[in-house]
């Protein structure tokens, strides 16, 4: 028999996708009503009062909850395998969010040394301005990680693969030592998405995700999401998104919802895609070298199967040259964007070090091996010989304009 309640259910990701946290509308709606609502009327002054105690379950006000916002908690918190989610206004909004509600002055976090641009501004400006110490670090060996490590670290933060370079931690390794100091350790899972990472399955405490990315896939939102434990859900909500306020609109939740739908398939396609260009770029003279996790000979092979099931669809490569030759590259395509998001159906391009990497400084982006050359593509949904042909003829463009000249020195 039907119920009215689909959290829950015990369905494969594809499904819940589709379905999970849903409730039968009244009206028989197949698609979720938006409650594009800033408040919520109460019966009397008693529900109103009930409700402000947590005496009675119920709406009161869109900051501290809202029926659309609560269903796409409820979806991806069941795609994560995580009992609760709190959605935010955007990624970084998650981030904070999270972070601070575990955080106070005196405390320490260790954080891989490459993530996105904006988590090591959040990290190295702005936390350390209230007292809280953070220690970067590479996290490819348990002795790395656990040199970092102190009695007062309450965080451990990383990303995987890890941006831009797709360089992968091994998570399940990483959640041990953590666990070990007691610490909490909260995975960006922006690049994988829940189809093919579930960092709960390595012992990770929370995860989180830029929304704005493959979730929505459609590059019509910006918004965040974290999921973890009831317990770590309502802090979060009830202190940094209840009182900060970087909480979702429905309106965004909504579309959210309706893109979610088609996770499964688009990441199929962005996966083939990726694989396609990933290899044509390998076999290009100007390309120096290609960092994709789904070659045979990349270190996250060891962790398919376990942490990772499947490549993604995000690409870095280095060019041979300098800055120019990179920003050359860029100005000559048709096709493929230049912008700073991912997960999108359009084929985006960038340059992390004048783009998402922009915050680091030059000595930090050094140590995290985001040089001048280095390009980021995040492979669409179009037809794959489409963006190869775009790549095709901008190489040609360039190799046309230097022709008797060698790939290397064309860019040297
Ligand atoms: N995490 C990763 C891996 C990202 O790539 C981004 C944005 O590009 C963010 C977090 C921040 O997300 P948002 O732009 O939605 O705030």
């Amino acid at each position: 028999m039907r119920s009215n309640d689909n959290n829950n259910k015990r369905w494969q990701p594809a499904t819940v996708t589709i379905h999970g946290g849903k409730k039968r509308d009244e009206h028989g709606a197949l698609v979720s009503p938006l409650y594009q609502t800033a408040t919520f009327a109460f019966e009397n002054t008693a529900q109103g009062s009930a409700r402000f105690a947590g005496e009675e379950a119920g709406y009161i006000y869109s900051r501290l909850g809202n029926p659309t916002v609560t269903e796409l908690e409820h979806r991806v918190a069941a795609l994560e395998g995580y009992p609760a989610a709190a959605a935010c206004a955007t990624g970084m909004g998650a981030v904070s969010a999270s972070m601070l509600a575990f955080l106070q002055q005196g405390d320490h976090v260790v954080i891989s040394d490459a993530i996105y641009g904006c988590s090591f501004a959040l990290f190295s400006h702005l936390f350390t301005r209230f007292g809280i110490d953070v220690t970067f670090v590479d996290m490819s060996t348990p002795d790395q990680v656990r040199s970092a490590m102190r009695p007062e670290t309450q965080v451990v933060f990383l990303e995987s693969p890890v941006n831009p370079h797709l360089r992968v931690v091994d998570i399940a390794m990483v959640s041990a030592i953590a666990h070990e100091f007691d610490a909490r350790v909260i995975v960006d899972n922006t690049f994988m998405t829940p189809l093919l990472q579930q960092p709960i399955q390595q012992g990770a405490d929370l995860v989180l995700h830029s929304a704005t990315k493959y979730l929505n896939g459609h590059g019509d939102v910006v918004a965040g999401i974290v999921c973890g434990s009831a317990e770590d859900i309502e802090l979060i909500k009830l202190t940094t998104l209840k009182d900060m306020g970087a909480t979702m609109s429905p309106h965004d939740a909504w579309l959210i919802l309706r893109g979610l739908k088609t996770l499964d398939v688009r990441m199929e396609r962005h996966c083939r895609n990726a694989a396609e260009v990933a290899e044509y770029l390998q076999q290009q003279p100007l390309v120096r070298e290609v960092y994709y996790p789904g070659f045979p000979t990349h270190p996250a092979q060891r962790l398919m199967g376990t942490q990772m099931h499947g490549a993604g669809a995000v690409i870095a490569f280095e060019l041979h040259g300098d800055i120019d030759s990179a920003r050359q590259l860029l100005d000559e395509l048709e096709l493929i964007t230049i912008a700073v998001s991912l997960g999108d159906a359009e084929t985006l391009i960038q340059h992390p070090a004048s783009m998402t990497h922009s915050p680091y400084t030059p000595e930090a982006r050094a140590a995290a091996g985001i040089t001048d050359t280095l390009i980021r593509i995040s492979v669409g949904l179009e037809a794959v010989g489409d963006i190869i042909a775009d790549l095709e003829q901008a190489f040609a463009t360039i190799a046309s304009q230097h022709k008797h000249t060698q790939p290397q020195a064309i860019y040297g």
